[in-house]
């Protein structure tokens, strides 16, 4: 076995159905009695439903309900004054990861204790990441106090994410895996866990597909979730994550949707270059036949998964755009990364081609 270096992420992890019903002794344990709770103007309901949880064992100073995608500076700016007013001891973020974005980007600057109850399968509440944007551009940073102190995954307030964005939710875990398994820093216990939880997740999604109120589906989704963004949150990304990165900040694309429709396309180009990487996660996707490409492009017929990102909005002639933008910061990937090759690849992407 090849020298590594395997720095676990420290986040206490509880998972389980029902789950969020412990929040409050977990808060006691904590030596922690004021949350502020935050979440997206859409799930008012979960948080308030947090908040009668709570009665009783914690006074709930307030509920901050404006979350956004990308994390803009303002929405955090105008948070943190409320926090002011309302002085927490303690930060509670329920939702995906534009709520979870809040949280990160509130905590790491006020340094209250951030505690996460994820709805999706984005993976944030794992990682030592958040990207914020300020003026339409997006700046992501990383420090070991971003990462939130608890998660508490609960799978029944998954049961309400629509299976469109379950299912791109879910793509997007595993392209945290796919990207891991041939990390720069990449190490053997990583790999254990971004084989599970593809596995976990290529099992769940097209079952969420035919039952959306499968519970073993959603555990599955969850588990796999977890594992995935672990692999995040551990190790370096590359092609795939920059080109999503540059697409949904440049374009306002969707987050997963473009994540999904953008994963094979960028697999096929890094594949050449790292044969173990590709045999361990086609080992992990069924149907692959020992060719990942072959087994994503299959779950993602299954599961009706969006191909294109002209169906989202972008433009033919941004495609030259993102391409020329794609290269112009140097980062590591398993293979060097050449313009015209890649403005083939997000042309594919954007007019949703089959991966080759
Ligand atoms: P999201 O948090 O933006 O949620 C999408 C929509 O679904 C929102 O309206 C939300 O309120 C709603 N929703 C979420 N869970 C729901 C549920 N269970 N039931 C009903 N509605 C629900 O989506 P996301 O894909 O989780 O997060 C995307 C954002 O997270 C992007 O800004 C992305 O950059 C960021 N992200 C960051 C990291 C990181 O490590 N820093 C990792 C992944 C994603």
């Amino acid at each position: 076995m090849d020298a590594f270096e395997y720095r676990p992420n420290p986040a206490n992890i509880i998972f389980g159905s029902g789950s969020i019903s412990k929040t409050g002794d977990q808060l006691k344990r904590h030596g922690l009695s004021k949350p502020l709770i935050l979440s997206t103007p859409e799930q008012t309901g979960q948080a308030e439903a947090l908040r009668k949880i709570l009665e009783g064992k914690v006074e709930v100073v307030g509920i901050f309900s404006e979350a956004t995608m990308h994390t803009p500076l303002h929405v955090t700016e105008k948070a943190l004054k409320y926090c002011e007013e309302k002085s927490p001891d303690c930060l509670i973020s329920i939702g995906g990861g534009s709520t979870i974005g809040l949280g990160k980007a509130m905590s790491v600057r006020n340094g209250l204790f951030h505690i996460v109850i994820p709805t999706t399968y984005a993976g944030s509440e794992v990682t030592p990441v958040v990207g914020e944007t300020v003026d339409g551009k997006k700046t992501t940073r990383s420090d070991p106090k971003i990462l939130p102190s608890l998660v508490i995954y609960d799978l029944d307030l998954t049961m309400t994410l629509p299976v469109g964005l379950s299912v791109t939710s879910g793509i997007n875990a595993i392209a945290h895996a796919a990207e891991a398994l041939y990390a720069q820093k990449g190490d053997p216990i990583t790999n254990l866990f971004a084989q599970e939880g593809t596995r976990a997740l290529a099992r769940a999604l097209p079952e969420l597909v035919k039952d959306k109120s499968s519970v073993s589906a959603r555990r599955d989704a969850q588990y796999g979730a977890w594992l995935c963004g672990t692999c995040l949150g551990s190790v370096g990304m590359s092609l795939h994550h920059k080109l999503c990165h540059t697409l949904g900040g440049t374009f306002n694309l969707p987050h997963s949707e473009t994540h999904t429709i953008v994963l094979p396309h960028a697999l096929a180009y890094n594949a050449p270059k790292v044969p173990e990487a590709m045999k361990m996660l086609a080992d992990a996707l069924p149907e692959s036949n020992g060719d990942p490409i072959q087994g994503l492009n299959t779950l993602l017929a299954k599961t009706n998964a969006p191909r294109s990102l002209k169906a989202f909005g972008m433009k033919e002639e941004d495609i030259d755009k993102a391409a020329d933008i794609a290269v112009s910061n140097a980062y590591w990937n398993p293979r060097s990364v050449e313009r015209d090759l890649i403005r083939e690849v997000i042309r594919r992407a954007w007019a949703g081609e089959d991966a080759r």
